[in-house]
């Protein structure tokens, strides 16, 4: 262990320490170089005459709690060697102390990292509690100067688009599939600008891209030899998002095959099964209503017995009121006997009823002779159809691509009814099902005889789609490169994004991104 501790000690190597000066916050030591000659940098002779010279000042790492200063004796030589151009040089100090540099490289470094590691203003709030005398534009100068461009060579490339503000601007994310990071961030998403950077990276043989044209244009411009390898995620998407519409489009043969099986009180929604209930509850008061009225009960009698009120039971009586929707008082009430008769006498129409009804002396709107019709005509048409909720699009292409075992009895039933009832819907999902199987299990030559078969069925525009863009659906099914890292550097480029608070300029987000890895 050294014991002898000398102030020199903390002076970079290759200068020779002269004094120490300090301050209640810093430390300044006076160094210069321990050499008597120096190279000239234009023809690289040593030179020993010394013209003049001057004090540069560096600031250095700091020590003990206070600032550390460097105060650098530079000497001006002159060249003496006849033909060179450089008359008179300042001296160099090798790599420890850049040249016109106000930091030593050791403390530029320890700058460089707080700026990469937390972005410009949370770093210069560290660096002063660590005594570093750098500002916040000083780190983000140093984050940018320093940004090292990757030199190995780029083969496998992914692209895509990241939202720079969303909904306002979007930039083009490049990286290296192969090394799993960040090659490059461009100011747009536009054809021209991928394209002219792809061009400039005539090494690229891959490229991964999503299914918009965008990217698969700039690279079959820029890099007409490469593969495009479409992203698998988009295709999988794209594929069920392709059953959707085709659900979508089969609605009308859905409700009829859904319709018609019978009613199952489980796939009703809550309101939906209440409803049904008190439907249920309904019938059967009416029911034994009806049957006390036929066994001569007198109203009064039935009201007592069963609880309902005596108008309720008088309607019952009349065969009103049945509907599962139940109807309001109106004044419609005592003309209700004449509206059925003419109803029953095939005039279904609201404004014919209501001149029917005016000429038997009725006083009410024609809205309320209206509305008594549309209840009637729901009323007589609420057969199970009416009851049974058909479920959305959506939900009907997530039962019929769900694992038979996942799903429960009633949306086994839903599924096979619509199978059965609209055969080319179910053709359309085995269609779909085999195109994933095809990604997954990489059986490339299952893709030619997929779209022939896919042209003639309810997915045909997907289809169509993958054959105009076979050879990336090909590559995406036969290599192992996806997009799918590129969606991963987006999401730490976001986080990025949100630390530098507002300050994300370009240069910047690729210096701390790249600059990181
Ligand atoms: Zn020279």
């Amino acid at each position: 262990m050294r014991t002898d501790f000398r102030i020199s000690s903390l002076v970079p190597s290759g200068l020779v320490f002269d004094g120490v000066s300090d301050s209640s916050d810093s430390i300044i030591l006076d160094v210069r170089s321990g050499y008597a000659t120096a190279v000239c940098p234009l023809c690289g002779v040593a030179a020993d005459r010394i013209h003049s010279q001057y004090v540069r000042h560096l600031a250095d790492l700091p020590s003990a709690g206070r600032r550390l200063r460097l105060r650098l004796i530079t000497r001006r030589f002159r060249c003496e060697v006849p033909h060179c151009r450089r008359k008179i040089f300042a001296e160099r100090f090798g790599e420890k102390i850049p040249l016109r540099a106000r930091r030593t490289a050791r403390l530029e470094y320890i700058v460089h990292h707080l700026g990469l590691a937390l972005g410009g203003r949370p770093a210069a709030s560290l660096a002063k509690r660590l005594m570093l005398p750098v500002s916040n534009d000083t780190l983000l100068r140093v984050v940018r100067r320093r940004t090292a461009v990757p030199s190995d060579p780029l083969l496998v490339v992914g692209i895509d688009d990241w939202a720079f503000r969303r909904n306002h601007r979007y930039g083009t994310i490049v990286c290296d599939l192969e090394r799993r990071r960040i090659v490059t961030l461009l100011p747009d998403r536009e054809i021209a600008t991928a394209q002219a950077w792809l061009a400039e990276h005539p090494e690229i043989k891959i490229v991964s891209r999503d299914r918009g044209g965008g990217y698969r244009e700039a690279a079959a411009k820029a890099l007409p030899e490469a593969i495009q390898v479409a992203d698998r995620w988009h295709l999988m998407e794209n594929a069920s998002a392709a059953f959707l519409d085709a659900v979508r489009r089969s609605m009308r043969g859905i409700r009829t095959a859904i319709g018609a099986t019978t009613i199952n009180p489980e796939l009703l929604t809550c309101a939906e099964r209440l409803r049904y209930q008190g439907y249920l509850r309904r019938q059967d008061a009416h029911a034994a209503i009806a049957a006390l009225v036929r066994n001569g009960v007198p109203l009064k009698e039935i009201a007592r017995r069963t609880g309902h009120s005596r108008n309720h039971v008088r309607r019952i009586s009349r065969g009103v009121g049945t509907d599962v929707f139940r109807t309001r008082q109106s004044t419609l009430d005592s003309h209700l006997p004449f509206l059925d008769a003419q109803w029953n006498g095939g005039c279904r129409n609201g404004a014919e009823l209501w001149r029917r009804l005016k000429r038997q002396g009725f006083k009410g709107s024609l809205r309320v002779v209206s509305e008594w019709a549309t209840r009637r005509r729901r009323a007589e048409t609420a057969t199970d159809r009416q009851l049974q909720k058909v479920p959305a699009a959506r939900t009907i292409a997530r039962l019929m691509t769900t694992k038979r075992d996942h799903l429960i009895k009633a949306e086994t039933v839903s599924v096979a009814a619509i199978e059965n009832g609209v055969p080319m819907l179910a053709d359309a999902r085995a269609l779909i099902d085999r195109f994933q199987a095809m990604i997954r299990q990489k059986a490339t030559s299952e893709l030619e005889p997929w779209i022939g078969e896919s042209k003639g069925s309810l997915i045909a525009s997907f289809a169509i789609g993958i054959a105009n863009d076979k050879a990336a659906v090909h590559a995406a099914i036969a290599l192992p490169w996806s997009n799918g890292q590129v969606e991963a550097q987006i999401t730490k480029l976001k986080l990025v994004k949100r630390q530098m608070y507002g300050r994300a300029k370009l240069d910047l987000l690729q210096a701390r991104l790249i600059g990181a890895q």
